[in-house]
């Protein structure tokens, strides 16, 4: 018989985090039908994988591509990187369920840099074939957000839910999880995710209980209340009775970096005692997000349009200040904890002359305080600013990275595609994660082994959220791969430079399809929407 694609002569890393031995794959249509060394031909197309390792396609277990599926559904910043599968509608941001009369509403609290909002949908369902339609070239496993249940059920209100929002919310969870779900995330250090308390999310995680559903959580605070926030999310998990991820497990802010071994310790102490809790973490020791998220949550009560009516006011603009300065030269903020002003990146804004550029540098050119400059900046711009911020330790992304309990997720918000300038100065993480785990963190530091590392981003993301026959290289499951060679694999990707194609992954095959071809984009359009078993 013929095989419609034959990968041969090279070394497969399965996935299951098994050493690596010398294999063919044959693959027929969109799976996997055979994995042994000396398979022949005759076969449709043959790829020569001497030299280099064979593994699964790379899941990103966290991303926010879904902001930008409409505009660039090739995904080939993602698809470049070995990335064939991911996890999406994560940090309480999904753009359904929708209410029509809120749309400028979901617009400024989910769009703003560069996101490709289309909202012409209003459930879940509705929105999950709009995104079919548009054939991502990526596999997409999706969450819905908890700020998207929130303000569709009781509106972007700084106050509890009463017993109908949470009611509505509920009946919304359940809607999302009919249409394709996995679970829900939070934000809670974003509006209105942050104006939940835990009861709420306990009561929701229960929703969702009977049916397998997760809760992914980017957790009430990275910095000063770093374990007592994974604690709150490891609750919910345990007396929801679901299970729990904690997005880009990190500890912000130096007095708090101390504080990862302790975090790291939670994990065990949960887990030893049966709770089902499991990470994220990218490989860098910056962090992105957008610019307004400088600002106390109380100011993004009632959405964006508030929150700049709050920055025009002079009063506000006093009380801000001085609730978030720290000694006249830090910026302090739940989410961030305290960082300085020369930490603060302008990763992308209309005004592209400010790309690249620090908040202390601008302030210098315009002679002005740092703080003032900030909130003109918000203003001016209307919150359209995205950021980069140095707010965490390089020993403990090491120590992060190699934990058991932890998978690779990039939390890279755009997407790219094509060659030649792009704008802005997005964080390297969108185009440099996993190549970036493979070449400096097994091969150059050797924090683990090849096998560990593919095992973190292919096996041990599928089993987490049970993808159905991904994550491992093995007859009977899809064909999504990736080739590419030990020796030389790289992010090129740089904060100076950043929008750099990675080096040394040669080819991914996406449901059977060579996607990408002698490194470069040969196909688009061959991603699923995967559902839940
Ligand atoms: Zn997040």
């Amino acid at each position: 018989m013929a095989w419609s694609l034959l990968v041969r002569g090279g070394s497969v890393i399965d996935g299951s985090g098994a050493p690596a031995r010398r294999a063919d794959v044959a693959v027929e249509r969109d799976r996997i039908a055979a994995v042994a060394p000396g398979l022949s031909g005759p076969a449709d197309r043959v790829i020569d994988a001497s030299g280099k390792v064979v593994a699964p396609g790379f899941i990103d277990m966290h991303s926010h591509s879904d902001l930008f599926y409409f505009a660039c559904p090739s995904a080939e910043s993602k698809v470049r990187q070995g990335v064939t599968t991911e996890v999406v509608g994560m940090c309480s941001f999904s753009q359904a369920p929708l209410r029509a009369d809120q749309r400028e509403i979901i617009r400024g609290w989910a769009g703003g840099i560069g996101a490709s909002l289309d909202l012409r949908w209003e459930t879940f369902a509705q929105y999950l074939d709009a995104l079919r339609a548009v054939k991502p070239t990526v596999n997409v496993a999706h969450f819905v957000g908890h700020g998207a249940l929130r303000i569709a059920a009781m509106g972007f209100e700084a106050r509890p839910a009463l017993a109908d929002d949470l009611k509505g919310m509920q009946r919304l969870l359940g809607e999302a999880m009919d249409a394709g779900a996995f679970g829900f995330s939070t934000g809670l250090v974003y509006a209105p995710s942050a104006y939940s308390n835990t009861d709420e999310l306990i009561a929701l995680a229960k929703t969702m209980a009977a049916r397998g559903g997760y809760y992914f959580s980017h957790i009430r605070g990275e910095s000063s209340m770093l374990l007592d926030s994974i604690n709150e999310a490891i609750r919910i998990g345990e007396e929801g009775g679901v299970g729990v991820q904690i997005s880009h497990v990190k500890a912000s802010g130096k007095e708090n970096w101390p504080k990862i071994d302790a975090a790291l310790r939670l994990f065990e102490t949960a887990r030893a005692r049966g709770v089902d809790v499991l990470g994220d973490v990218y490989p860098y020791n910056a962090g992105s997000t957008k610019l307004d998220n400088m600002m106390p949550t109380w100011a993004h009560d009632g959405g964006i349009a508030k929150l700049l009516e709050r920055l025009a006011d002079r009063a506000t603009r006093r009380r801000i200040v001085e609730e978030c300065l720290i000694d006249g030269e830090r910026w302090g903020t739940v989410s961030q904890g305290g960082i300085g002003f020369d930490q603060v990146f302008i990763a992308t804004c209309r005004r592209r002359e400010l790309e690249g550029l620090h908040l202390a540098q601008i302030a210098r050119q315009a002679g002005l305080a740092p703080a003032e400059v900030l909130m003109n900046l918000l203003l001016e711009e209307k919150c359209t600013v995205g950021m980069v911020s140095f707010s965490q330790s390089i020993e403990n992304v090491a120590k992060v990275l190699a934990h058991p309990a932890l998978m690779i997720g990039s939390d890279s918000i755009p997407l790219y595609e094509g060659e030649g300038d792009r704008p802005g100065k997005p964080h390297p993480r969108t185009y440099g994660t996993f190549p970036r785990v493979l070449g400096e963190y097994a091969r150059e530091r050797r924090i683990f082994s090849l096998e560990t590392a593919v095992h973190k981003m292919t096996g041990m993301a599928a089993g987490r959220i049970g993808l159905r026959e991904r994550g491992l290289v093995q007859p009977g499951y899809f064909a999504d791969l990736t080739v590419f060679d030990p020796a030389t694999v790289k992010d090129e990707s740089t904060y100076p430079e950043p929008h750099r194609y990675p080096t040394g992954i040669p080819y991914v095959v996406v449901n059977g399809t060579v996607v990408v071809d002698d490194s470069r984009m040969n196909a688009r359009g061959t991603g699923r929407i995967l559902t839940p078993a």
